[in-house]
């Protein structure tokens, strides 16, 4: 039992109880994670078949890096456990079943762009006011009846929702619902809220089925369980209901997704559902400091709503956090680039040692321009899919019609693309047509003679014959092969190589890209279904990160701070603490939705393991124009004595910000930008690291400084000439902290600090 010395009796106590009802309840950093990958490998080690077990985490990715953990201990038997996203595995299983519920096994799954086009049509059709009823807002409500399970039928039923006050100015929502829902069946399409839907509605109308899965899986867990909605958490249950071997995982601390329908309640209500429960609570947070746990718990307590938790670590007391203070989003980008590079050459970091999170997904932006600017290689995690380019959409569409003809948004997509002639009157008179004959759009497409008029009939009939011809062809080709002929065929691959701007020869490389991945598809071995119907089930599902032909790239990292739930980096910087940004403003109307952005704040602190940044901006571009920005209260509720104000940035030389910086300098702490505040100014106390570069001497060289001694001068390549106070810890880690005559103090690593003794 050699693998179950990393863990500490607590953690042990978990893996080993693999009969019965099982929660874990515990603080970031705190070890869940590894006690499902533990308990995993644990059971297959006690002669569990891999099959029987089924294991549910956040991310796609997160399933895999697991699973390379559990081979490492079991062997390629972790081939075999059922692991991914909910979404993922249900998938899965209603590819097998679809049938029953009147779907075709070859079901489309509609991303969110699919359905907010469906949507769009449906409005337009209904002549909607589409301020009133905005397709966002439309697609949330139905979103949300979904991960209810509430159906368009009960939906339109239940006064409740009706009288909601809100829900009565907009009276067709029901309506709304019940075409979406009709649309998506009548195409064979399923959206992402449906394939959990579906799932309760199969598990709920099969007994039989139920009972297939229940024996099945006779090992549950889930991670991340504070954030699973009603939908996940009822196909848990029921899935669970026969064995009662089911162990969840989570933090309420870390619940962030309440705007998307995740309920806390599901684990406060563990303890009811199943009344034999053993519960565990780990309280050692490995991951992080001392000063960084300590700075997560104190902002936590902030919020009223939580389990009370005591969460402690061992490791060293690390540094103190550094707050940074910038007078734009551009110069927010510019130190953290700066203070990032500056960190990597001094501590011989590398550059995936460091991520940096936003709130936002536009705040990238700024950050990206100066990593760029300094030649730092990053990359942006949970940003726009490769699946999702214009140019792999309607190669994809072409697919997905060869599979399933009925697929509308693809037909949509595509009937005109390449251009054939065939108008948006003639889309809509297929439309009509199809309405009016109660038969399916792809029926009058197959029939255009006889419902359309002759000059419309002839380009689509050739468009339907084209399709056809890519079902008979394609039907005993590898994928390969026959992504290549539809490629080829339907005239998109010459399209985009007879564009030869700079976009368009991108588009046709990305379109390359994806064949080369289809190709690598082809040829795997580990797969016994090889066909381009198999390649094309989950690409609905794939995410970018997903699709990462380098996932350990020495890049830096950035993503907001909902995708970094479960991650760890040694330097993490959190940026744009401000009001209205984080905590974001529309959050401010409940204590509720504040509570949810402290507990993302929460989540991006105990990101970090080694040293954590948090900056804000006085100012930053939004909608086009430049706003002041306060800093933001989160910062206010931390105890000061973590942190260490770095005030030292040089604003760029405008009057603005000349004016902004003068006004900032008699203050020192947060308060806001009107407030009086009676502490004296604190000096910055640690380097900027926008100081002007020191100009080494002509024909610098490192000295050796084994020898080196406090009292002696030396000269840095980037800090200038300096006076050495204090040596700490042993060789080879031995630290000098030097005074610096243009920047002040500052401790630097002397195996990576380039000196020369003067
Ligand atoms: P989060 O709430 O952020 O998802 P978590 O509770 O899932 O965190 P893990 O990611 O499992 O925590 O663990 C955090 C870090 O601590 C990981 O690097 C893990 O390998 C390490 N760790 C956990 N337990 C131990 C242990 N007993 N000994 C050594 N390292 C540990
Ligand atoms: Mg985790």
């Amino acid at each position: 039992m050699d693998y179950l010395e990393g863990l500490n009796p607590e953690q042990r106590g978990a893996v080993l109880q693999i009969k019965g009802p099982v929660m874990i309840i515990a603080g970031a950093g705190s070890g869940k994670t590894r006690v499902i990958t533990y308990r995993v490998a644990h059971l297959i080690r006690s002669g569990v078949d891999a099959f029987n077990i089924l294991v549910l985490t956040f991310t796609n990715k997160a399933a895999k890096e697991m699973r390379e953990r559990i081979t490492h201990v079991v062997g390629t038997e972790a081939r075999n456990i059922w692991m991914g996203t909910f979404h993922s595995v249900f998938a899965k299983i209603l590819r097998v079943e679809a049938e029953k519920l009147g779907y075709p096994s070859n079901f489309t799954i509609y991303d969110t762009d699919d359905s907010k086009s469906v949507l769009r049509a449906i409005l337009k059709e209904m002549n909607l006011d589409d301020k009133l009823y905005s397709v966002n807002h439309v697609l949330s409500r139905i979103s949300s009846a979904k991960n209810n399970l509430i159906s368009w039928m009960e939906y339109a039923k239940n006064e409740q929702i009706l009288a909601d006050d809100n829900e009565s100015r907009r009276p067709m929502m029901a309506k709304i619902y019940e075409t979406y829902a009709t649309r998506c069946f009548k195409a064979g399409a399923m959206d992402f809220d449906d394939l959990l839907f579906k799932t309760n509605e199969l598990l709920k109308r099969y007994p039989d089925v139920l009972n297939k899965y229940q024996h099945k899986f006779k090992y549950l867990m889930v991670d991340e369980y504070q954030d699973t909605n009603f939908s996940q958490y009822l196909i848990v249950k029921k899935l669970a209901a026969v064995t009662e071997n089911i162990c969840v995982v989570g933090d309420d601390a870390q619940s962030i997704y309440a705007f998307r329908g995740a309920n806390i309640q599901n684990i406060l209500n563990f303890e009811k559902d199943y009344p034999d429960a053993k519960i565990f609570k780990l309280e050692q947070n490995y991951r992080s400091t001392q000063n960084i746990v300590n700075i997560s718990n104190s902002i936590i307590s902030n919020n009223k709503e939580q389990l009370k938790k005591n969460v402690f670590s061992q490791n060293e007391v690390g540094d103190r956090i550094k707050v940074m203070r910038a007078f734009s989003d551009n110069e927010e980008g510019k130190m953290v680039a700066e203070a990032i590079m500056q960190d990597r050459s001094t501590n011989g970091l590398k550059w995936s040692d460091f991520a940096i999170l936003y709130r936002t997904n536009a705040q990238s932006r700024a950050m990206e321009e100066a990593l760029r600017k300094m030649g730092t290689p990053y990359k942006i995690y949970g940003g726009l899919s490769f699946y999702q380019r214009k140019e792999i959409k309607d190669l994809i569409a072409y697919f997905r019609l060869t599979f399933n003809p009925n697929d509308e948004v693809a037909m949509k997509r595509v009937i005109n693309y390449p251009k054939r002639a065939i108008g948006d009157t003639t889309i809509d008179k297929i439309i009509i047509s199809a309405d009016q004959h109660k038969l399916t759009q792809w029926e009058i497409i197959t029939s255009a003679q006889m419902y359309l008029d002759g000059r419309s009939a002839g380009p689509v009939a050739t468009f339907g014959t084209l399709i056809q011809s890519f079902q008979v062809v394609t039907k005993n080709m590898t994928a390969y092969d026959a992504a290549l002929h539809i490629a080829q065929h339907s005239g998109l691959l010459k399209d985009l190589y007879d564009d030869k701007s700079v976009e368009g020869l991108n588009r046709y490389e990305n379109i390359q890209e994806l064949l080369n991945g289809i190709k690598e598809f082809s040829e795997r071995e580990d797969i016994e279904e090889k066909g381009l119907d198999v390649f094309m089930q989950d690409i609905a599902l794939l995410t970018n990160d997903d699709n990462d032909k380098n996932p350990n790239a020495e890049t830096v990292s950035l993503m907001t701070i909902h995708s970094s739930k479960g991650l760890e980096f040694p330097n993490v910087y959190v940026v744009g603490l401000e009001e209205n940004l984080f905590p974001s403003q529309m959050s401010l109307n409940s204590r509720s939705d504040l509570e949810e952005e402290r507990r993302l704040f929460y989540v991006a602190v105990t990101r970090a393991k080694t040293k954590l940044n948090i900056s804000y901006a006085t100012s930053r571009f939004k909608f086009g124009t430049l706003i002041n920005c306060e800093p933001s209260r989160f910062l206010d509720e931390i105890d000061a004595k973590y942190l260490e104000l770095d005030y030292s940035a040089k604003p760029a030389a405008s009057s603005f910000f000349e004016n902004e910086r003068q006004q900032w300098a008699r203050k020192d702490t947060f308060s806001k930008p009107q407030a009086p505040t009676s502490k004296p100014s604190t000096p910055p106390k640690t380097t900027s690291m926008l100081a002007k570069a020191h100009i080494p001497t002509p024909g610098f060289a490192p000295s050796d400084t084994s020898n080196l001694q406090t009292g002696m001068e030396v000269e840095h390549e980037r800090f200038g000439f300096g006076k050495v106070l204090q040596l700490e810890g042993n060789k080879p880690d031995i630290k000098a902290t030097i005074f610096f005559k243009e920047i002040g103090n500052k401790q630097l690593l002397l195996k990576f600090a380039k000196l020369r003794i003067v």
